[in-house]
This record gives C-alpha cells, structure tokens and sequence, in this order.
C-alpha cells in the first residue's frame, strides 16, 4: 500500500474531512502514516477562519518542500477552504504543489491522484467547486483511535455572519440523511467507540423530512453500545427548547452545549449579522440553566469587531460575568478578505485588542477556576481517552459530561471507558480526581 501522511489545520469539520478523505484514499490503495518523510502523498487540510492559519500553512508548504526535493515523485495536495479561497494563489507562489482540492470535491481525489500517476506530477490540478448537494452521505471515514467519534451531520452555512468566510468556502446548509447517519453511528458502537459527537456547522438547522436536530441525536442516543452523544455548534438563534428538553431528558444526551455569544453588545450583534439581541441569549441561557440541572456552558467571543468602543467592550465582560460560563474561546478580530466585515473601518488597535484579549481571558480563568473549585467532594463520571497529556506515569486524563479535563491516577491502564473520580483539587483549565471504582 502507498502511505498517506496528513496535517490538518482548522476546526473540528476540518478533522472530520481529513477522516473522510483517509477512508476514501483506503479504497484506492493508501494507508495512514504519521511520518511525512516515509510517505508517498502529504495531504494539508487547511483553513480560511483567521489569516494566522493560512499563513502557518504557506510556512509549513516551504518547509516540506525539500522533502519534495530529495523524492521529486512525492505528491503534495491542499485540501480545505484556503483550497477555495486561494487556489491561484497556491498554484503561482508553491508551484511545487501537485494539487488543490475544496471540502466537496473530495470523492475526485482517487481520480485525480490517478491522473497525476499516469501524466507525472509536473503540473498543478485544480479542483475547488462549492457544491451544495455534497454531504458524503453513504460513505464511512477512517476514524481516529480512541474512545469517541466525531460523525458530520451536515455541511455548509447560511447564516452570513459578516466575519465569516464559512459559507463562501464551504456553501450552502444542507443536511446528511438520518439513515446514513445512523448506519455510521451503529458501525462506529461495532468498533466499540463509546462516545458520538455530532457534527455541524450549525447543527440546529439540521432537517431530513419532517425529522429536526432533537428528533436526529434522540435517535443516535439509541442506538446500542453508545453511552454519550454530544454536539457542536449552535447558534442562539435557532437553539430550540425541543432540543434543550432532549438534552434534559435522555440520559446518554451530555449536558454540555457549546453557544457561541461572540458579543454582549446589540450594536456589535447586528454588525456581526448574528439575528439575535443580548436579550435573547441571556433568557436562553436562563432556560438552558433551568430545564438542564448542571449544564456545562461555553461559548466563543470576538473581541475588537470594527466599531466595538469601550462600552460595547464592557457589555461583553458584564456577559461573561453575568453568565458564568465553563468556558471561552475568545478571540481578537481579523478581517477575511471576501467577507461583509472586510467593508467595516476598523476601528480598534491592535494594542486595544489584545488588552481587551488578555483582560477578557484573566476574567473567564476566574469563573472558570472558581466553577471548577465548586466540584471539590464531588464524584463524578468520566470518560477516560488515555495518558494525560503531560504524560506522568500513572496518569490519565478523561472528560466529564460537561466536557471538563479530569486527571487522575492508576496504577493499571484503565481499559478505556467509564470510570467513576472524586474531585481533589481543581485549576483553572483542569481537575484533579481521585479514583473511586472502575465501571468496566
Ligand atoms: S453561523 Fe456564522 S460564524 Fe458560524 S459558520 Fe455560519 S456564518 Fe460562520
């Protein structure tokens, strides 16, 4: 078999993608490597969100250029949205590059390595046309190893946030049939995947006939031999409270829902084209915290949006205060070249924005610190995915149903699975648990 080496940037559809482009190379003869020196085909899965990404990808094409030197018959193709945004680009500053390929023409790409097989790889190829019937609905990606499975339930956006360049690259919202999804859920429980995370760029809009996004994770939660389905993202707007009582009710259902704010200003929100006020979010949220006891609640946050002044600024702090979320993603504004916002005049320094990041931060690290010290005593379920990442001998690291980092000890590799902590000690980003017993 020919090796496939993959580096994928971005967010989790992008993931996702690169899974679903390793099992449909699989078909045509490539195996996964994890050393891009040993493999025939390197494939970059990029992203468009923030400039920084695309720039980190022009860095890393030079650098594995002289791999290409050395083994002029490597193959090197950029998957992804900067394959859409900015393929001419690609093809005239990396010519060395074999071919770009968009989200939703991957079903070419056996034909289109064949191609370069039969003509040499002389010449870049170019294939980045927005489809908006793709949803690579029947087809089965090569999952990661490990205890949970990330399964796309659609594709695309019609929201037109005015920063995003999501439904530019990757078109239209359109949906996977329940079918295909279930079929891929009930073989992933085969596999003996404990864990589905449903997929979507805004997964409340999902439709299949009269079937919506409550009727759909009801389904997956059903299926046998799954014990916890979780989902991302949603968007404020369309969060419906047949979801929120789906989430309460079922029991594999976790409670965690990730809801992106991005700005406590109603000036802000409808300069941002979010379709939702201040008002809104925060009686959803009160909702939210009402029907799901112990929800775990993030969110994103744009900092630094043209026209955002001091006292918008301060409407999103008294948010975040207000709200008390789990957790923030919180990031400084970048224009996107193509996008509604790029027509704004900036109107805050670079300097502003990054104190307004950092000053955002340091006030999230303290809720969050301060929620996690309120678990101390308390046992609780997790899900255990390996080794923790600083790789201390005896310990591992799980996820709560509230999606927060659990460490704690074992003197034998817990099979991967559910086991039950106490909770010791707590930090801002992570807890600590003592083990109480092994469910499995
Ligand atoms: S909802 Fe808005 S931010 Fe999210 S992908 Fe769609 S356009 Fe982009």
């Amino acid at each position: 078999m020919k090796k496939v080496y993959f580096e994928t940037y971005g967010c989790q559809m992008n993931k996702y993608d690169s899974e679903l482009v390793a099992g449909i190379l699989k078909s045509s003869g490539y195996e996964e490597t994890h050393e891009a020196a040993e493999s025939d085909l390197i494939l970059i899965n990029t992203c468009s969100v923030r400039e920084h990404a695309e720039t980190r990808v022009f860095g890393r094409l030079d650098a594995l250029r002289a791999l290409k030197s050395q083994r002029p018959e490597l193959i090197i193709g950029v998957l992804g949205c900067m394959a859409v945004r900015l393929k001419e680009t690609i093809s005239e500053r990396k010519p060395f590059v074999n071919f770009t390929v968009g989200p939703d023409n991957y079903r070419a790409l056996p034909e289109i390595l064949s191609k370069l097989g039969r003509n040499g790889s002389d010449g870049s190829l170019s294939l980045a046309d927005v489809d908006n019937y793709e949803v690579y609905g029947e087809l089965f990606p090569a999952h990661s190893d490990g205890v949970s499975a990330w399964v796309a339930v659609m594709r695309g956006c019609n929201n037109f946030c005015s920063y995003c360049i999501v439904p530019y690259v990757r078109g239209r919202e359109r949906s996977r049939r329940i079918s295909d999804i279930i079929n891929e859920v009930k073989k992933l429980a085969a596999l003996n995947y404990r864990e589905i995370i449903l997929l979507g760029q805004n997964v409340n809009s999902y439709q299949d006939g009269g079937a919506d996004f409550a009727d759909l994770i009801r389904k997956v939660a059903d299926v046998d031999g799954i014990e916890r389905v979780r989902f991302a993202t949603s968007h404020p707007k369309d969060l419906s409270i047949k979801l929120i009582k789906a989430i309460a009710e079922h029991p594999i259902i976790c409670k965690h829902i990730h809801l992106p704010v991005q700005s406590g200003s109603d000036k802000i929100l409808k300069q941002m084209n979010r379709n939702y006020s201040r008002r809104h979010y925060l009686e959803l949220v009160q909702t939210i915290r009402e029907q799901i006891s112990d929800v775990g609640l993030y969110t994103d946050i744009i900092v630094g949006f043209p026209g955002e002044n001091e006292h918008d600024y301060q409407n999103t702090v008294d948010l975040v205060k207000n709200v008390e979320f789990d957790g923030s993603f919180i990031f400084k504004y970048s224009p996107r070249e193509g996008t509604a916002a790029t027509k704004f005049t900036e109107t805050v320094s670079e300097t502003e924005k990054v104190e307004r990041l950092k000053n955002l931060n340091k006030i999230q690290d303290q809720i969050t610190l301060k929620r996690n010290l309120a678990l101390i005593g308390k046992t609780v379920t997790i899900l255990v995915e390996g080794p923790s990442k600083k790789a201390k001998p005896n310990q591992y690291m799980g996820r709560t149903e509230t999606n927060k980092i659990v460490v704690f000890n074992s003197q034998k590799p817990p099979k991967n699975g559910f086991v039950d902590v106490t909770i010791i000690d707590a930090k801002s980003h992570t807890l600590f648990g003592s083990l109480v017993h092994n469910k499995n």
